[in-house]
């Protein structure tokens, strides 16, 4: 088969994207593959694919509502009919006519604990499922805060789906990320294709402070002098309203985000970032994961991230469209503390496991404030796999790997030598060749980021209403 042939007639593109062909002929070699490629590489492309040439339905387990919302609408798009999104939008009556025709679907979108569900499972286990793709695979490895208990049954499941192939795709992961993925997911053997996590159009800088309110200050002056679009991250809810307030008031045009709002005003605020309504989000790192801007031009976390993963794959939301793009790290002395606890406060104290060992009813632990949520759901797990004495020496181990984890990020603010390089040897890979605008170690052409006078935002394309419309349909 002729791949180039049928990329040019099917999809119009002269040639594969770097990874596209590698990850395309494992998976038409019938193995399994775990392919890390960076946002924006045309992931989708890896899947879709490949569909043409198999028996069977391509499952794909998304961690997000929009995200699968997108991929979907995506494929209609490129005339794909036989593409469904299993999930709370689908109503009642739609989801029998559904059930009915499962086996026509080529592609069927779904959650991980929609996935998990008896009767959706049941109803799977009834059709041919040549293909089984994780997206956003590194979800897998997660403990904490973004801990989704139904992830790690997935590998479980693969033999009531007849032991499709499986296809794991993710931006970053660390050789730590990619042996959780074959180890949770049962694909020992998965061929692994890992493109440089380096992107050269990101400059890396690093800004010190010596008190918060120097930080906030240049913020302010910072988003005052540089077009958006942007993000800026904070380290928790509240630190992500107040600078958007404060940003507000200056006269930008910002709003905040996070996982505590309500999930409409989430779509809203994304969607007028998204249109080029907004100019500046303040957010936690609950924002990004499936917002598709081309064009964000800078990413600064006033607050340090928690891992140099999660740092990667928030800066990789700048410069899809390959213009420079700045990453802004601001560190002031003391903030490693915000960070550790936000690190150990994501997993259950020992306490915590012993209450919800004996307890007999685990939710009023939550209710009554004995337990917090984030520990009840990754203390409960671990509790339903081994021994009292073993999860609590697993909960240790994993506060372990946490603690080098944020070590790793004091390494990088406190450091001295290249920005890219350190990032690249967090994932064991080295840089092939550096881009003349680095890192703030190595000269910043700050004139590169100036573009034109700042005015009002323009709205780029469709109005938020009408995509709200496409997102929610009927
Ligand atoms: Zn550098």
């Amino acid at each position: 088969m002729n791949l180039e042939q049928v990329l040019q007639e099917t999809y119009g593109f002269s040639a594969f994207r770097p990874g596209q062909r590698e990850v395309i002929e494992g998976v038409l070699d019938g193995k399994d593959v775990i392919a890390l490629l960076p946002t924006g590489m045309g992931k989708s492309l890896c899947y879709q694919f490949p569909a043409r040439f198999l028996p069977g339905s391509v499952l794909i387990i998304s961690p997000l509502l929009s995200l699968m919302q997108d991929q979907v609408a995506q494929l209609k798009k490129l005339g794909e009919k036989s593409v469904v999104a299993i999930n709370s939008f689908l109503k009642q009556g739609a989801r029998e006519e559904v059930w009915r025709t499962l086996g026509t679907y080529r592609y069927i979108f779904i959650s991980p604990e929609m996935l998990a569900q008896p009767f959706v499972r049941q109803q799977l286990a009834r059709i041919q499922i040549s293909l089984l793709v994780m997206d956003e695979a590194h979800c897998i490895s997660q403990w904490g805060f973004d801990f989704r208990p139904d992830y790690l049954r997935i590998g479980d499941m693969l033999p009531h789906l007849g032991n499709p192939q499986v296809l794991a795709l993710t931006a970053t992961a660390t050789k730590k990320v990619v042996a959780d993925i074959r180890k949770y997911l049962h694909i020992p053997e998965a061929f692994l294709y890992e493109h440089p996590i380096d992107r050269k159009n990101i400059v890396y800088d690093i800004k010190k402070f010596d008190s918060h309110k120097d930080k906030t200050d240049w913020l302010l002056h910072y988003t005052d002098r540089y077009r958006g679009p942007g993000i800026v991250y904070a380290g928790t809810r509240k630190k992500a309203e107040e600078l958007a307030a404060l940003m507000i008031e200056k006269g930008e045009s910002a709003a905040f985000y996070h996982g505590g709002m309500e999930q409409q005003d989430r779509i809203f605020v994304q969607q007028q970032f998204q249109n080029g309504e907004l100019e500046w989000v303040c957010s936690t790192n609950a924002f990004g994961m499936g917002v598709h801007i081309p064009d964000i031009r800078h990413v600064i976390h006033y607050q340090l991230p928690t891992s140099i993963e999660g740092y990667v794959q928030e800066v990789g939301r700048a410069g899809r469209d390959g213009n420079p793009s700045l990453a802004t790290l601001m560190y002031a002395e003391g903030d490693e503390a915000l960070m550790e606890s936000l690190l150990m406060d994501e997993l259950p104290t020992e306490f915590e496991i012993r209450a919800i060992h004996d307890a007999e009813n685990r939710q009023l632990l939550v209710d009554q404030g004995i337990v917090r949520e984030t520990a009840l759901r990754v203390g409960a797990y671990w509790l339903s796999q081994m021994t009292i004495e073993k999860t609590i020496e697993q909960i240790r181990k994993l506060q372990n790997e946490k603690w080098w984890q944020g070590r790793k990020v004091s390494e990088l603010v406190t450091g001295e030598g290249c920005v890219r390089s350190y990032i690249a040897q967090s994932f064991d890979q080295t840089i092939q060749g550096k881009p003349s605008n680095c890192c703030c170690f190595e000269g910043i052409d700050y004139t590169t980021f100036e573009t034109g006078t700042k005015s009002s935002p323009q709205v780029r394309v469709e109005g938020w209403q009408a995509r709200l419309a496409r997102l929610l349909p009927d």
